[in-house]
């Protein structure tokens, strides 16, 4: 229990340090400024921000929300930023069901085939769920980025869903790493020479991730087309496309329905509320949508899939 309170904290912390960052991408990737060289300043008397002030979450608590050399107000942006990263950070873990007994026990029982039945104990298996939860951990990260910037701006940068492109092919390989070593173990106990694609799509996983870069984003580049960019922005569609690579087309397919739902909801309440135009930032209900996919997408599918069996 102590040992889980250490790591769930240390996730904590990584995450709203990780969200001050962000804060930084929030702001000058619009302005097309650099996002690693410049130091951070204020941006009202432009005084250079000393460490302690960069502190996340704390120094603006401390500092009561205002500069310290000029007492302007500080944007309620960043701590709310910091504190939503780390809060997804953690979410992330518990989702995934982390526990610090896992760090332990590395090896895992993987089901590798029916019939036989066979069943292999594996570090790679916990090494890929790690791996998995940290790159989820990336993805909301890059999200929190997309909602805020396309919230103000209608526009999603294209270097966040490249960020993203990379996260869903570092699982792709990942995923045929782990999936074909324990085809590889199968093939050497019934005596089978296992052939190249066999090896690379064993479990079907790999290919599941493949079509999810599809299922999704053909139809909606296709609406993108039809409207000329009136229903949908192309930005939209690419977040779709890589999106759809890290989760597959499963959970792609609960991550549109998600998002579609969030987005309507609160679209026609705010619509109600504050009489707000008809132009909507589709990008922070995707990525709402995304996110519910990546947590708890599967037991929606094993639901559904409940009806069919
Ligand atoms: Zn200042």
């Amino acid at each position: 229990m102590a040992a889980n309170i250490a790591i769930y904290s240390i996730v904590f912390i990584y995450g709203i340090i990780v969200g001050s960052f962000l804060n930084v991408c929030i702001l000058r990737v619009p302005l097309k400024q650099t996002i690693v060289s410049k130091r951070s300043h204020c941006m009202s008397c432009g005084h250079v921000l000393a460490w302690y002030d960069l502190f996340p979450l704390f120094s603006y608590i401390f500092l009561r929300g205002k500069c310290r050399y000029c007492k302007a107000k500080i944007s309620k942006q960043y701590p709310i930023v910091e504190f939503v990263n780390g809060v997804l950070a953690v979410l992330c873990f518990a989702f995934a069901k982390f526990e610090a007994y896992d760090i332990k026990h590395i090896n895992q029982m993987v089901l590798v085939s029916k019939d036989p039945y066979y069943e292999v104990y594996d570090w790679a298996a916990s090494v890929y769920d790690f791996g998995v939860i940290i790159l989820s951990c990336i993805l909301c990260s890059v999200l929190i980025v997309i909602s805020v910037i396309d919230w103000r701006t209608f526009e999603i940068p294209f270097g966040a869903n490249i960020v993203i492109l990379i996260l869903g092919l570092v699982k792709l390989a990942g995923t045929i790493w782990a999936d074909s070593r324990y085809y590889k173990i199968y093939c050497n106990l019934i005596e089978k020479k296992p052939g190249f694609f066999e090896v690379l799509f064993a479990r079907g996983r790999g290919l599941e991730l493949i079509m999810g870069f599809f299922a999704v984003s053909v139809p909606l580049a296709l609406i993108y087309y039809i409207s000329k960019g009136r229903a949908i922005g192309g930005g939209d569609v690419k977040l779709m496309a890589v999106a759809g690579l890290f989760l597959g087309w499963k959970l792609i397919l609960v991550a549109l329905i998600a998002g579609c739902l969030y987005g309507s909801v609160i679209h026609i309440i705010r619509m109600k509320v504050s009489g707000e135009g008809k132009q909507l930032a589709m990008g922070p209900y995707l990525s709402a949508g995304i996110v519910t996919a990546l947590w708890v997408g599967k037991y929606i599918v094993e639901w559904y899939s409940g009806f069919f069996s």
